[in-house]
């Protein structure tokens, strides 16, 4: 019952939220406004699609908490090159408009039990935060290697670092290290607790290592299978 309740919420709000952007956008790009009324616009849009946003994530989030539906998670080979070229072509719009330069070295006859879309989804995620949080023309890297019977993932960045009080806790829904640089890169604070899910899920255990004011390297470890 819950989960139809959130299904059918985040379809309700969907619809008024789709058009609340639509008509800011409007207004932003094809009326002459006065340059505050195009910001203030412009601001509505961006809340908006942030909104859009969270729903998604929460509806998500919710789905993969249900014991149940764990069960439905579709296990098939899925190879680990195949999942890291696919979130690294997600995350490049963003990451070129920064001038981020994306190392790949993925070890390619690495192999895991899975869902290809959830995994591509997690580490996607990842790579994501490390464009967010990475300085602009800086470099992210993100390996996968076999380590003792696991593939192991790291996507690393050279941005501000997470100071280590914090380590554990951001993984928990909506936890936020810096609320207002979150906020300005439109997160929703839900990340990082999809991406536990998903890889506790998957059998696999995920955290992040990371040095002050140098940068920060999140590790995904997951059981890997003979390929
Ligand atoms: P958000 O949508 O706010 O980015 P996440 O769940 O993905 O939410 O991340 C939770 C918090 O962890 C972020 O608000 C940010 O403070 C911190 N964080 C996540 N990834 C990084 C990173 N690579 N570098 C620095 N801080 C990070």
């Amino acid at each position: 019952a819950k989960d139809q309740f959130l299904a059918n919420m985040s379809h309700e709000l969907r619809t008024p939220i789709t058009s609340i952007r639509g008509y800011a956008e409007t207004l932003a790009e094809n009326f002459e406004l006065p340059p505050d009324a195009a910001r203030f616009s412009r601001t509505i849009a961006r809340s908006a699609s942030r909104l859009g946003a969270i729903i998604d994530d929460l509806l998500l989030l919710s789905s993969l908490e249900d014991p149940s539906a764990r069960g439905d998670i579709a296990s098939t080979p899925v190879r680990i090159a195949g999942i890291v070229a696919e979130a690294v072509e997600q995350v490049t719009p963003a990451a070129t408009e920064k001038r981020l330069a994306i190392d790949v070295a993925v070890d390619p006859s690495l192999w895991v039990l899975g869902s290809a879309g959830l995994l591509a989804h997690a580490v996607a995620n990842l790579v994501s935060n490390a464009a967010k949080y990475g300085p602009a023309d800086s470099r992210i890297a993100v390996t996968a290697a076999a380590e003792g019977g696991y593939a192991v993932i790291s996507i690393t960045d050279h941005g501000p670092g997470i100071p280590e009080i914090h380590r554990e806790r951001l993984f928990e829904r909506f936890y936020r290290v810096d609320r207002a640089r979150s906020r300005d890169s439109g997160g929703t604070g839900l990340g990082l607790a999809i991406v536990k899910h998903l890889v506790e899920g998957h059998g696999g255990r995920v955290w992040a290592e990371s040095t002050l004011g140098a940068g920060t390297t999140i590790q995904i470890q997951w059981p890997a299978t003979p390929s």
